[in-house]
């Protein structure tokens, strides 16, 4: 609850100090600049870190997902990776979606949406050449999903805790990349209030595959 209430109760004021960063950038000559640029960096990180807590918070506070929905499964991803596309492009990566017409399943729209959004995320921030590949399958009564690249991979060692509240396995990487440590124990937290199952298969220098498997409803 705590912490919940505080990640609330601080994005009036970030977002005040924001939108303030802004309006300064005119006022400002070439070495504030500098310093501003900095400023607004790490404003931006804690926002992301508060953001990304309070939904964990809220994640970790309901034991399952309440407002389940009929959702298009291609149709909801495809309109996620418009927002890709472009980050995708300015690095010169393919971003390709495979997915079966018609699958539908029962959802709650929010968070699986935070579940996609942190897994296209991380494999293009984590990724320099090749592709990014989401493929979205229908076996019986469950949707199989996987989003693999062709990135930087995760060691052996770090794959069992990755999925940990702010473990990062290179630190100032994920800084640089603005990254919080909260992505993946989010998708953990999502997949296990759908009832679902999640997998990391990953091989250092060659790329990362993240497979996660969800009943069609509850
Ligand atoms: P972050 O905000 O640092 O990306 P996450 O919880 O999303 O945190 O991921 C935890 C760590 O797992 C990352 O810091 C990174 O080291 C590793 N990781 C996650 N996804 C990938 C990926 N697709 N390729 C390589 N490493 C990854």
């Amino acid at each position: 609850d705590i912490v919940a209430n505080v990640s609330h109760e601080l994005r009036t004021p970030l977002s005040a100090i924001k939108g303030y960063i802004e309006t300064l950038e005119e006022y400002v000559q070439e070495e504030g600049k500098r310093f501003l640029k900095i400023v607004q960096k790490h404003t931006e990180r804690i926002i992301n870190i508060v953001q990304d807590l309070l939904v964990l918070a809220e994640l970790e506070h309901e034991s399952k997902v309440v407002d389940r929905k009929d959702i298009a499964l291609k149709q909801f991803v495809e309109n996620l990776l418009t927002f890709f596309r472009h980050k995708a492009l300015e690095k010169g990566l393919q971003l390709e979606l495979q997915a079966d017409d018609n699958i539908r399943m029962k959802g709650d729209p929010f968070t699986l949406e935070q579940m996609f959004f942190n897994l296209i995320d991380n494999a293009i921030k984590y990724t320099e050449r090749g592709k990014v590949t989401i493929s979205i399958k229908k076996e019986k009564d469950r949707v199989h999903i996987s989003v693999a690249d062709t990135g930087i991979g995760i060691p052996a060692k770090h794959l069992p805790r990755i999925f940990e509240r702010f473990y990062v396995v290179d630190k100032s990487r994920s800084r640089r990349m603005g990254g919080t440590g909260l992505g993946l124990s989010i998708v953990k937290h999502v997949v296990l209030h759908h009832n679902g199952t999640l997998d990391v298969k990953s091989q250092p220098g060659k790329g990362t595959q993240f497979q996660i498997q969800l009943p069609l409803s509850p």
